[in-house]
């Protein structure tokens, strides 16, 4: 455990003994009006630019100029197999094996898609159970697929809530929730981390209570992928989804990740949306009538991959698993510790942190629930030059990233922000 200290001497020691302060370099940091480098506490709605992703990028527009359709075969890295690379490089971040992993689509789409296969609901089993106040896109995506079975969402959709008077949901609530209603669920769908609170769930307690009752359980990773370290394969998770633009840094809208376990596609009669891409790709271009799904999650792939998209997604999962997800996670833990030390020194009734701090239970991501005054303390630390999120009623969220973000960072935005409460 790191001992905290109030001065800024610790942040410039901690900024100096860390081992993955080389990567800030890496990245483009947004500047002030003044010239400056912002705090940038925002990688959890989009990630910075890695350096490398505009040379990707180039690099691919100049194959398609010298080669043509010629592409998918030559050039520095050819297009029919580009998102192989993808999946080789989201195994280690999402901890699943290359082949359960496919990159393609954004998340919202993966979220049907995945749906359209693993939620059947039948007989008394039809129901999906979710957290409460799940990222709107997710609740969207739930409700219409229950509707698109013949239900009423209202009867069909289980919503997980904290107790009275608690922000974040406790695991042996929602473990007791499966327990005593499983056998009415067709499919638990959960956000790892969800994205107002920062909670980290116990992925790997609810797929086990989730598969003791007979449910199927998947995850939208969104907020926890290459935030906290992840073992989806071990979990025995049946899928998940993620975005690749928040904690990854693959650019707006980036081409998103899926997961699917590999007890799944040897069940090739599993229903699912086909397209030519996830066809066995030996036999694709004998363009027979009838679809066989490649073996792996690569089977769920409906169109040719947008290798443009995938560039910076390739760039940027290349730095994430050079500094490695252990590494991430230790920082990332010792700078919310540090966050939390210094605003709990302010000692103010102004806020409360809403995001658990036992480790087990958050990533990098701090949720403040401003008393009053929460939107005009948002614009000050913005006009500041402080990168970080409102969300109606009351909550300022944060998110000291640890390939970019320094210890320092936190140290001024607690000085600024406390100087914002007047
Ligand atoms: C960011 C986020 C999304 C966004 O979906 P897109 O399809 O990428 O626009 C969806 N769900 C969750 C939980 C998110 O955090």
């Amino acid at each position: 455990m790191t001992t905290y200290q109030t001065g800024r001497d610790f942040a410039v020691r901690m900024d100096r003994e860390d081992a993955l302060a080389p990567y800030r370099a890496q990245f483009h940091i947004p500047q002030t009006a003044e010239g400056k480098d912002s705090i940038y506490f925002l990688g959890n709605s989009l990630g910075l630019q890695p350096k490398t992703a505009q040379d990707e990028v180039l690099a691919v527009l100049d194959d398609w100029k010298t080669h043509g359709i010629q592409g998918f075969y030559k050039g520095h890295a050819p297009w029919l197999t580009y998102n192989q690379a993808l999946s080789d490089l989201y195994a280690p971040i999402v901890g699943g094996k290359p082949s359960e992993i496919v990159a393609m689509n954004t998340l919202s789409v993966n979220l049907h898609l995945m749906m359209a296969s693993f939620y059947r609901p039948s007989g008394k089993r039809f129901k999906i159970m979710a957290e409460k106040s799940a990222f709107p896109s997710d609740q969207y995506a739930i409700k219409s697929q229950i509707k698109f079975h013949g239900f009423d969402p209202a009867e069909g959709l289980i919503e997980l809530n904290p107790r009275a008077g608690e922000k974040t949901l406790r695991t042996e609530d929602i473990i007791e929730a499966i327990a005593t209603q499983g056998e009415s669920v067709a499919l638990i769908l959960i956000g790892g981390v969800n994205y107002y609170t920062g909670q980290l769930f116990d992925m790997a307690a609810i797929t086990r209570a989730g598969h003791d009752k007979g449910c199927v359980v998947g995850f939208d990773l969104a907020h926890a992928a290459g935030n906290v370290p992840l073992a989806l394969h071990d979990w025995d998770v049946d899928f998940a989804c993620w975005c690749s633009y928040k904690y990854l840094n693959g650019g707006p809208a980036s081409i998103a990740g899926a997961f699917v376990h590999d007890r799944h596609p040897q069940e090739l009669d599993l229903p699912r949306f086909a397209g030519w891409w996830g066809h066995e790709q030996e036999t694709r271009f004998l363009m027979s009538p009838d679809f066989k799904p490649s073996p792996g999650a690569a089977g769920w792939q409906l169109s040719n991959a947008p290798v443009l998209s995938l560039a910076p997604v390739k760039t940027a999962l290349e730095i994430s698993n050079q500094a490695g997800m252990d590494a991430l996670r230790g920082k990332s833990l010792a700078m919310a510790g540090y966050l939390e030390f210094l605003l709990n020194g302010l000692n103010s009734d102004a806020f409360t942190i809403m995001t658990p701090s036992d480790p087990q239970a958050r990533g990098c991501q701090s949720s403040i629930v401003m008393r009053e005054n929460g939107k005009a303390t948002h614009e000050a630390l913005m006009a500041a030059g402080v990168y970080c999120d409102w969300r109606e009623p009351d909550c300022i969220r944060i998110a000291p990233v640890p390939l970019y973000n320094r210890f320092e960072d936190i140290y001024d935005f607690v000085q600024i922000f406390a100087g914002c409460q007047g």
